[in-house]
């Protein structure tokens, strides 16, 4: 609410105003696009820091409108989540990932390689996610061990009892776990503690201004140090020059991911990637 002066307060301004009808807008057209095939994978590579080995790919939603033309992700995921909608969306981008994941090892594309998703709040706390996904796993004919599901501390903290139920058993079944934008949350350190997790995202506002900020480096290399400590693996996302990527490895982080090393694709582009790049 914004104070127009005594007693006078308005509920929103002009600017709120735009966003809620932004929001309300998106939020009607959302749930009808993706009934109407208005939404595609864009798919990420994520290569080995030091041989540059093709590792995996992280799918990273898109909305292409015909009346609002490509919707990015930063403007619509909020306004689903709102709506309620994130199950439902989130369930058809792993589902759409793990099809594609099987069509490229069936085209001989992939062996060996992770398919990256990201999981919203409202997806990890329902009781039956880790079902869910060992459902579509089953359904696509993939290894547990092909899919790492991308968890931001927010997303964990909203029910923590609930979210860590749903962690326990993606683990046990062998699904990889990472910590997204990891550093950016509240409580990062006690929480590494609680989810037992396989990687480390480090967040690209971190990576933004390496090498010669030395808060920078000196977050980018505790981060690493503490994932290694912890046997977890560090990623870092948003690497756009060659001397980020020479000084991330010189700390010994062990997989980058940005437009270094490829911005992201469409499907038909990341299999071409893939001819590219083969995998192993
Ligand atoms: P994120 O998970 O941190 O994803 C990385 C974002 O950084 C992506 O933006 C990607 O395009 C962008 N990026 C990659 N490399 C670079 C680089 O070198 N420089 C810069 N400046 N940016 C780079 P995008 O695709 O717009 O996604 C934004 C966010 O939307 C994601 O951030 C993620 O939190 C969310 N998101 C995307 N897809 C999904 C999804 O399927 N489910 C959920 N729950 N969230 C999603
Ligand atoms: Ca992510
Ligand atoms: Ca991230
Ligand atoms: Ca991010």
């Amino acid at each position: 609410a914004k104070h127009l002066g005594r007693d006078q307060v308005c509920a929103y301004s002009q600017e709120d105003m735009l966003r809620v009808e932004d929001r309300r807008m998106l939020g009607a057209r959302l749930r009808a696009a993706l009934q109407a095939g208005e939404l595609y994978l864009d798919f990420q590579p994520q290569v080995c820091a030091s041989s540059g080995r093709m590792l995996g790919f992280e799918a990273l939603l898109r909305w292409r409108s015909p009346e609002l033309g490509l919707v990015m992700p930063d403007r619509f995921i909020a306004v689903a989540e709102g709506m309620g909608l994130m199950p439902e969306l989130g369930q058809w981008v792993l589902d759409h990932a793990c099809a594609q994941m099987r069509a490229w090892i069936d085209g001989g594309l992939a062996d060996g390689l992770v398919m990256a998703v990201n999981v919203a709040a409202q997806q990890v706390q329902r009781p039956d996610f880790a079902e869910h996904v060992t459902d579509t796993l089953q359904r696509h004919g993939l290894e547990p061990a092909q899919l790492e599901l991308e968890f931001t501390e927010s997303s964990l903290m909203e029910n923590i009892e609930r979210a860590l139920q749903s962690i326990h058993r993606l683990s046990a079944s062998g699904v990889r776990l990472a910590f997204d934008d990891f550093g950016t949350g509240y409580s990062s350190l006690s929480y590494l503690r609680q989810f037992k997790v396989d990687r480390l995202k480090i967040d690209k506002s971190f990576v933004h201004d390496l090498p010669d900020d030395e808060d920078s480096v000196a977050i980018a290399r505790t981060i690493i140090a503490v994932g290694h400590q912890l046997q977890m693996d560090v990623v870092a996302e948003g690497v756009e020059t060659p001397e980020q990527a020479r000084l991330l490895r010189a700390l010994g982080c062990d997989v980058l991911q940005g437009y270094l090393i490829g911005y992201p694709m469409n499907a038909p582009a990341a299999g071409d990637w893939l001819r590219g790049h083969p995998a192993g």
